[in-house]
């Protein structure tokens, strides 16, 4: 390069704070001149030299600063360097010493010697170290969040949700589907949790409620002819927090007309599949596998079963109905049913405390007990086996397919109470037995759900998904003689026991959308008042539809191999819905309440406010 030109280059590159990214830096790289910027991870001083490791979003690069290239002046300025100070360096990327590289730094084979050196904003001492490996206290990264952020782990994160989101909205573009956004003041809406309100100023005594979901406004962009819509929607639940939710969430969101299940199906097949290509590089099989509903409580015992491993729960009723063994005989008379899992090879040598321990386990679920068997010709071990002839044993066994030494556990109770403690017992068995393979991604589609389900404390059927999704026709007839039989034309997205959505094929008649409210004990006036406006879009030509939502929240999770929501979402909030590092929610000045003809009682204001 002629010198004039190489001065007007380093000349261009003074000016901007930037040229490359630390983290990007390789040995391709090595004798241009750069420009980083960045924070100091780490400054080392070394027998006259000093070594700073300087990171940006894409990693971190070790700058070496020399006083005989950089001059005494700039040394002194290398010298005062802290943790987290802000600087930019104009430097050389050169090949480290052989022996000099470092095997756990994606740039650990070069380095840059500094030959300016500048600090744009020094830092306060952080309280934590920005560093993966450090376990840090959650409320204190909470409050700090923007130190949090910084740190490599979640820097990941937010990158991986980054190329999620972007090709949800690329694969989508491609099959013809609009992004359209709906309100966020809006009406009530009707998946079943509580509203987060907010107050009118300009109508005084009425509510916004934060939408929990788009669902009555993409049906509505059904009946207006869009066909195809999608959002990456945020939804607001105000529920008391379990440690996989959070009060504000986002969802894919999307819904089609003149389509059936399959259809919808296949899409998110494909939309799921280019999100794990591009952005795990993983091919994830197709078609996932189909489960009924039935099919999953009774085999897996959940309705989100995860398919990573076997371990079936088998009904053994038939087999044990005329038992002398009562707890097996007077469950099947009184109804219920005996189910059984197999734990597999070698369980049966586990130690007698170990089963107990699992036989608590069944208890705090709910079950009266648990009953074992270790298998095996001559003697089992067990202390029930005394009680069954050895027909029924052999017969329990084939049904479980057991071999000599399996260790088979049984509940004898209500069909829901064996199912749901068997269930739970099949998930600890399988962390036990070391089956769940965490590279593994197990999806399916559990299908034909239940339409109502009777809700105990309100007396009455309420929707299993929502009041809006169709009954299969040929159940229809049913909805009113026998509403628990009629199946809606509902699916679920399962992976690895995890429910990542849900979505169903919608009724389009008004006449249906009526009779439905009325199974439901919503009176005509009510369904007038809350979803008027559908009724009456739906007297306008509204196109058969059907759609889903996926919480996007939980599909990163899932792919950063992470546990915990808060660690793919910027800004989250804590079990108790606040925001550590705004500090929201908070008290508002009482001329703010009085424009929202609001007044709180302050009694209840100060209860929560004492610690
Ligand atoms: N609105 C539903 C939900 O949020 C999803 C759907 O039916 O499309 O769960």
């Amino acid at each position: 390069m002629e010198e004039g030109s190489r001065e007007a280059g380093l000349r261009a590159m003074a000016e901007t704070m930037k040229t490359h990214a630390c983290g990007a830096l390789r040995t391709k790289d090595v004798g241009l001149t750069v420009r980083l910027a960045g924070w100091v991870q780490r400054r080392r001083d070394h027998g006259g030299l000093i070594f700073v490791d300087l990171r940006d979003r894409e990693g971190i690069v070790q700058v070496v600063i020399n006083p005989e290239t950089v001059g005494p002046e700039q040394f002194k300025v290398a010298e005062s360097l802290r943790n987290e100070y802000v600087v930019t360096v104009l430097g050389e990327v050169v090949r480290r010493l052989p022996g000099m590289e470092n095997p756990n730094l994606a740039t650990g084979e070069i380095e840059v010697v500094a030959k300016e050196l500048e600090i744009l904003n020094t830092s306060a001492p952080p309280p934590f170290p920005i560093d993966a490996r450090v376990d840090v206290d959650e409320s204190l990264r909470l409050r700090y969040r923007y130190l949090d952020l910084r740190r490599p782990e979640l820097q990941r994160n937010l990158a991986l949700r980054h190329r999620v989101a972007q090709t949800i909205r690329k694969v989508l573009d491609e099959m013809g589907f609009y992004e359209i956004e709906t309100p966020m003041l809006t009406r009530s809406t009707p998946e079943g949790a509580r509203d987060y309100l907010v107050p009118s100023r300009v109508h005084p005594g009425s509510f916004y409620a934060l939408p929990q979901s788009p669902q009555l406004f993409k049906q509505i962009l059904m009946v207006a002819g869009y066909e195809r819509y999608f959002q990456i929607a945020r939804c607001f639940r105000d529920e008391d927090l379990r440690a996989d939710r959070q009060p504000e969430f986002t969802q894919l969101d999307l819904e089609m007309s003149f389509v059936d299940e399959e259809d919808v199906m296949a899409v998110i097949e494909e939309v799921v599949a280019r999100v794990f290509r591009e952005a795990k590089g993983v091919d994830v099989p197709r078609p996932f596998p189909r489960l009924t509903y039935d099919e999953a409580v009774n085999r897996y015992g959940s309705d989100k079963p995860d398919l990573r491993y076997g371990l079936p729960l088998v009904d053994v009723s038939d087999v044990v109905k005329g038992s002398g063994f009562r707890v097996f005989s007077a469950a099947v008379e009184a109804g219920g049913v005996v189910k059984g899992i197999n734990a597999g090879q070698g369980s049966g040598g586990w130690p007698r405390r170990e089963i107990d321990q699992l036989g608590e386990a069944a208890q705090r679920e709910g079950a009266k007990g648990l009953a074992w068997i270790v298998y095996g010709r001559g003697e089992p071990r067990s202390p029930i086996a005394k009680f069954l002839t050895p027909e029924e044993l052999e017969a329990v066994g084939r049904a479980m397919e057991a071999k000599e030494g399996d260790l088979l556990l049984f509940v004898a109770d209500r069909r829901e109470v064996a199912n749901e403690v068997l269930g739970r017992l099949r998930r600890l068995l399988a962390a036990k037995l070391g089956l769940v393979d965490p590279e593994a991604y197990a999806f399916c589609w559990v299908v034909d759900w239940p339409l109502l389900e009777w809700d105990e404390e309100r007396r009455r059927y309420v929707a299993m998904h929502h009041p809006f999704t169709s009954p299969k026709p040929e159940d229809l007839d049913r909805l009113e003689s026998d509403p628990a039989s009629v199946r809606a034309r509902a699916y679920d997205l399962v992976l690895n026991g995890y429910e990542l959505g849900g979505g169903s094929i919608r009724i389009h008649r008004r006449d249906v959308q009526e009779r439905l409210f009325r199974a439901l004990g919503i009176g005509a006036e009510e369904a007038q008042e809350k979803f008027g406006f559908l009724l009456e879009a739906f007297s306008y030509g509204a196109p058969p539809h059907g759609g889903i939502a996926l919480g996007l929240d939980r599909l990163v999770m899932l792919l950063a191999g992470g546990d915990s929501l808060r660690d793919v979402i910027a800004f989250p909030k804590t079990q108790r819905a606040q925001c550590l590092m705004t500090d929201a929610p908070a008290p508002v000045e009482p001329a703010q309440l009085r424009e929202l003809s609001l007044r709180v009682d302050p009694e209840a204001a100060a209860a929560v406010r004492r610690p």
